[in-house]
């Protein structure tokens, strides 16, 4: 709720920002001396799991934790906070001709359920040496493709949901798969019948369109920023890679194919290789 209001109070905030504080053509440090700003960060009471985004000066240089993130040419910046993340997280903002601002975030900590699954084929869950070369090529392949870090403009554009459905299964369970204990369940699934039009839940670009083995015909697409989303167990796909989407165009339909116990679309949402909680970033039905 609380995020929600924070992304519609964000074009107000934009809007407010002095109109010298882009350069003439837009370009980035085309401006020597934008408009000073305050540092401000949303949504109030950060946790676990969550998406922050943030307002600076144009020009400034963001790190978190040390680590540098993408700044566009008005300021605006994204942040991520993992199932596991520290109680406190470090940004420092550097603008320049005014130095470094240093602000401690608090990260709310979160209890997490424990799923067991049980009836899934062996080779789901305990694959053979033959499989677990490709699910590790996949692996890589996924983590190569969230790690991109285009200057995409649409990470800040509020979510809409990507099918209708009752959620079946939420972020950060601990799963037990036929009794022995695997990763936590880093997404949100919501039970629908195969066939039902998976939409894109923002505008964006197609980074991968793919059968997998653990989450079948998987689309991931990029909304900027790192921010990227992910559909996995589609039963089509109707995009191809390279393309650009708009928000609510449909993607796909959704399914039963890779690792699951019945149709269902699994959703991920990330910043960078950073896993979120897809929940708080959907409107409320
Ligand atoms: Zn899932």
């Amino acid at each position: 709720m609380i995020i929600r209001r924070y992304f519609l109070a964000l074009p107000a905030l934009l809007a407010a920002a002095p109109s010298c504080a882009r350069g003439p053509e837009g370009a980035p440090g085309a401006q020597p001396a934008a408009a000073a700003q305050p540092l401000r960060i949303g949504p109030e009471g950060l946790a676990q799991g969550g998406l922050a985004f943030g307002q600076a000066t144009p020009g400034s240089r963001v790190t978190l934790d040390g680590k540098p993130v993408q700044v566009s040419p008005d300021g605006r910046f994204v942040l991520g906070f993992s199932r596991d993340a520290a109680p406190v997280a470090r940004l420092a903002v550097t603008t320049p001709g005014r130095g470094t601002e240093q602000r401690e975030l608090a990260i709310t900590q979160r209890e997490w359920d424990v799923q067991r699954l049980s009836g899934l084929p062996a080779a789901m869950v305990s694959p053979n040496a033959r499989q677990l070369e490709r699910i590790n090529a996949e692996r890589k392949r996924i983590a190569t493709t969230r790690a991109v870090d285009s200057d995409l403009p649409y990470f800040t554009e509020p979510f809409i949901r990507p099918a209708p459905g009752r959620i079946s299964g939420i972020y950060g369970s601990q799963r037990i798969l036929n009794g022995e204990p695997r990763a936590p369940h880093l997404g949100l699934d919501i039970a629908a019948p195969t066939g039902t039009p998976a939409l894109a839940m923002g505008s964006g670009r197609v980074l991968l369109a793919a059968d997998l083995y653990f989450t079948g015909n998987t689309i991931i697409l990029d909304h900027g920023h790192g921010v990227t989303t992910l559909y996995a167990h589609l039963s089509a796909m109707s995009v191809a890679e390279g393309q650009s989407v708009r928000q609510g165009q449909r993607i796909g339909a959704t399914g039963a194919t890779g690792r699951v116990t019945g149709p269902h679309l699994h959703l991920g949402v990330n910043w960078l290789t950073t896993a979120l909680d897809p929940g708080p970033l959907l409107p409320p039905t």
